[in-house]
């Protein structure tokens, strides 16, 4: 009984809150994508409360259940993104299956210094798993890094103040659509790195023609800067040695259904050439 009440109340306040807050800031429809969100939600927590729902299961914690929770993007309800036990993303899904499936070759080195931009539990915790692995961390606002426990700095992705060829490996996952220039974070990522090292990339992309510029930090797309096309992305590598890695590539069509990913979540892996 408890349960069920917490199932139908649990959030509801909450819900009120951030409409009536949407509304004040973005207009009605902002607002109304927010009722539709928690809508999405409230019918999915039912069901997933429900016993014998296993259509989806999240490699990062082993949940199963009847779906994962919608996220709210402001102008747009994004499904099947958040794990409901860990709070896992779909990004953190495909990069999980990456770094456990295909053992990328910077996990393989005897001793691997890894650079990760705004790095975040579910990826860090099983990087740190990697005996040979040790992980600086880097985000623009040291506030932002208190709950990394290992070393860290502050630094601008675009001029992050660190020697040439100093790291094996980057990880810069979901960084670079919320920077304006792209390009020169880019150029100075492959700067860092050392001969032959690795970055594992990822943004949010579609796999349309074109990027779509918006100039501006939309608060109604989770401040992004530009919509990438995925294809208009790799372009945007030159220098690197590409390799792509798509959630096909890693369980297959048929495993996609568990795992619940968009084609644009794919893994860049750039090498540095010598
Ligand atoms: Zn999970």
């Amino acid at each position: 009984m408890l349960k069920w009440w917490s199932i139908l109340t649990g959030g509801s306040v909450r819900a009120v809150r951030e409409t009536v807050k949407r509304g004040r800031l973005y207009g009605w429809r902002a607002a109304w994508t927010c009722v539709c969100a928690h809508g999405i939600n409230f019918h999915i927590r039912v069901r997933n409360s429900m016993p014998g729902q296993s259509r989806v299961k999240c490699p990062c914690c082993g949940w199963q259940g009847y779906a994962y929770k919608a996220f709210d993007g402001g102008q747009h309800i994004f499904r099947q993104i958040e794990c409901p036990q860990c709070g896992a993303h779909d990004r953190h899904r495909v990069l999980h299956l990456f770094l456990t499936l295909r053992l990328p070759s910077f996990t393989q080195k005897d001793r691997c210094l890894l650079l990760h931009f705004a790095p975040e539990k579910h990826t860090q915790g099983l990087l740190d798993s990697h005996p040979s692995i040790s992980t600086v961390a880097t985000d623009l606002q040291s506030g932002a890094l208190v709950s990394f426990s290992g070393p860290r700095f502050a630094s601008d992705i675009r001029e992050m103040g660190v020697g040439d060829n100093t790291f094996d490996a980057v990880f810069c996952i979901h960084v670079l659509e919320h920077v304006q220039e792209d390009r020169q974070a880019l150029a100075e990522i492959r700067r860092v790195l050392k001969p032959g090292g690795v970055a594992v990339i990822m943004v949010p992309g579609h796999l349309g023609p074109e990027t779509h510029e918006w100039g501006y930090p939309d608060p109604m797309f989770c401040y992004h800067v530009r919509d990438y096309s995925t294809h208009d992305f790799a372009r945007r590598l030159e220098g690197f040695l590409v390799e792509t890695v798509t959630p096909d590539d890693l369980v297959g069509v048929a495993g996609r259904a568990t795992i619940q990913v968009p084609d644009g979540a794919v893994i860049f892996c750039c090498t540095k050439g010598s």
